[in-house]
């Protein structure tokens, strides 16, 4: 295969922050009529990796992710409809792509959805203590070893900046870009740092270059990811790293349950393997030094939210059995609950393991490569 054929670089869709932190009765602005608005979406045509109109169709799959948005819409505001995304593969370069996908506007309403309704119902501060934990013990462990000298460091997509944060700390000098305005104002808040809000393609000026770029979470999530390393690639210095993490094709979770994978949604615009991300960095003159595929996430992080999980669901059930309300001394039987809720636990502790034996057989169900700019 050539190189990849840079494709027009317009401005990508909005990569959802890592938390948009917006009081939940707070609802988006209406813009021209209610929210959300209907979805709808666009074709694509050809391969937003390398422009190749040659592709196979793999089959429809029904947006679980959309239907998960609207459980935490409040009352009083309308629902999203029902998506089915049709995901073929593409003849060249062999990435996955939605086609159709939902358009601009209908994937800035999905995001808006996630960000102020569904996300601060989810996910707490621990999450986010989670994610750090993730981010200090995998991501800037393997980044720190390809790069002992540290130096500027740029997070496309950054979120609120649980990673920003873990960065600075690990002495690098470090900056995050995030469409996300919302984001963009929390990430200032939360750590002190420093968030721009643009893209990669209109944030920069015309000489700032990196030692470090890293997309964490990010790639799948725009619709010109050609674009988007080809910019990377400019903005790095001689021997700079590109660190970028997507979900992985071919991960465990994926070769099991095919089209009924999880991480097929419809802000997922993309869906790599180790092979067609190897090559969208090798075509673009960089040098891949590390592949590493698991889950990312420390077992004593995760041990630890299932018991906090787990203690506040029996609590929660435990002050509203009818046993204890009706009881004037101590606690009354334990409510039926419990045994599904430890049920539950012990699911999704073992989901856990396998998840991070799939990394141990290079089968995990996340993708991170470092790539260095030749000196
Ligand atoms: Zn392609």
């Amino acid at each position: 295969m050539g190189r990849d054929v840079a494709r027009g670089c317009g401005p990508p869709r909005m990569k959802p922050g890592v938390g948009a932190f917006v009081p939940a009765n707070h609802a988006p602005a209406a813009q021209g009529g209610a929210w959300p608005p209907p979805l709808s979406v666009e074709r694509v045509g050809s391969c937003p990796l390398c422009g190749s109109p040659d592709q196979r169709p793999l089959g429809g799959v029904p947006d679980a992710g959309v239907q998960e948005i609207n459980r935490y819409l409040p009352p009083g505001i309308g629902r999203f409809n029902a998506v089915t995304n049709e995901l073929c593969a593409c003849s060249a370069c062999g990435l996955h792509y939605l086609d159709p996908r939902l358009d601009g506007p209908s994937l800035a309403a999905l995001y808006k959805g996630w960000y102020r309704f569904a996300f601060p119902r989810i996910f707490d501060q621990w999450y986010e203590a989670q994610r750090a934990a993730e981010f200090r013990d995998y991501h800037l462990r393997f980044l720190d070893e390809v790069a002992p000298n540290r130096g500027s460091l740029l997070d496309v997509g950054t979120g609120s900046g649980a990673f920003l944060a873990v960065a600075r700390e690990g002495g690098w000098a470090a900056e995050g870009l995030d469409l996300d305005a919302d984001a963009v104002e929390e990430a200032g808040r939360r750590h002190g740092l420093t968030v721009r809000s643009g893209t990669l393609q209109s944030a920069l000026g015309p000489d700032e270059r990196f030692d470090a770029i890293t997309m964490f979470d990010y790639l799948e999530h725009t619709t010109s990811p050609s674009c988007d390393l080809d910019t990377a690639v400019e903005r790095l210095r001689p021997g700079g790293m590109l660190a970028v993490r997507v979900p992985n094709r071919a991960g465990w979770q994926s070769r099991l349950m095919g089209l009924g994978w999880l991480g097929i949604i419809s802000v997922h615009l993309t869906y790599f393997d180790e092979s067609v991300l190897r090559r969208a960095l090798t075509n673009r003159g960089l040098e891949v030094l590390r592949v590493y595929q698991g889950n990312f996430r420390p077992v004593t992080a995760i041990l630890s939210q299932r018991a906090r999980w787990l203690r506040s669901r029996v609590s929660r059930e435990w002050s509203a059995s009818p046993a204890v309300a009706d009881s004037a001394g101590p606690r009354g039987p334990r409510p039926k609950g419990f045994r599904r809720n430890l049920a539950r636990l012990l699911w999704s502790v073992g989901i856990e393991l396998v998840d991070h034996a799939g990394g141990w057989f290079q089968a995990g169900n996340n993708l991170l490569v470092l790539a260095r700019r030749p000196l």
